[in-house]
């Protein structure tokens, strides 16, 4: 069995990516680590939602450090970025890269993000940075394609699962930018 360390946004998008994970043979390890998200209380509530995931799905997870601070000062100047663009490259490298991290300090073989699950967000720049971080670790899948987007939905829809109506950050949230 292969093991893989997956980078979860939220309980949603986890659902179809660990679906498609095991199908292709890995064991997966959830990391919730989403320092962008805004309200704690949202952060919460997705964590929460995150670990009924896990318990419902079967696999462990383990949870990042909330470092909103450290988050808002890496994307200071950015602010006024639209959907999708710088602001989002340093969103996305910064979960990565302590996904990239954690795999290899636990010794995972692999590690993904769920990030791609979302029809909302662009699966290139992700890989991209991905593969920059993995040095062959990295799986570059694309989540939503063969039906990965509905099966993730209709998961979240059969579990009750909790779905947020932004993307994360303060930002997004103003601007009603969708995550999935
Ligand atoms: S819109 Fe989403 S991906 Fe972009 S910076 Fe905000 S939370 Fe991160």
């Amino acid at each position: 069995m292969k093991n893989a360390l997956l980078h979860i946004c939220c309980a949603v998008c986890a659902a179809g990516s660990i679906q498609r994970l095991r199908e292709d043979g890995y064991e997966v390890t959830g990391f919730f680590y989403n320092p962008n998200i805004h309200p704690e209380e949202e952060y919460k509530k997705r964590l929460e939602a995150a670990k009924g995931a896990a318990k419902s799905m079967g696999f462990e997870l383990i949870e990042g450090h909330y470092d909103k601070d450290g988050w808002a000062l890496s994307v200071k100047g950015l602010e006024k970025e639209p959907e999708g663009g710088r602001r989002c490259e340093v969103c996305f490298k910064i979960r990565l890269s302590a996904a990239a991290g954690l795999a290899r300090d636990k010794g995972f073989g692999y590690f993904a993000t769920t990030l791609s699950i979302s029809p909302y967000k662009n699966t290139k720049v992700i890989n991209e940075i991905g593969d920059s971080l993995g040095h062959g670790s990295f799986l570059a899948y694309d989540f939503k394609k063969n039906d990965g987007f509905k099966r993730t939905m209709d998961f979240a829809k059969g579990h009750n699962l909790y779905r947020q109506h932004y993307c994360g950050c303060v930002f997004s949230e103003n601007k009603n930018i969708r995550s999935s």
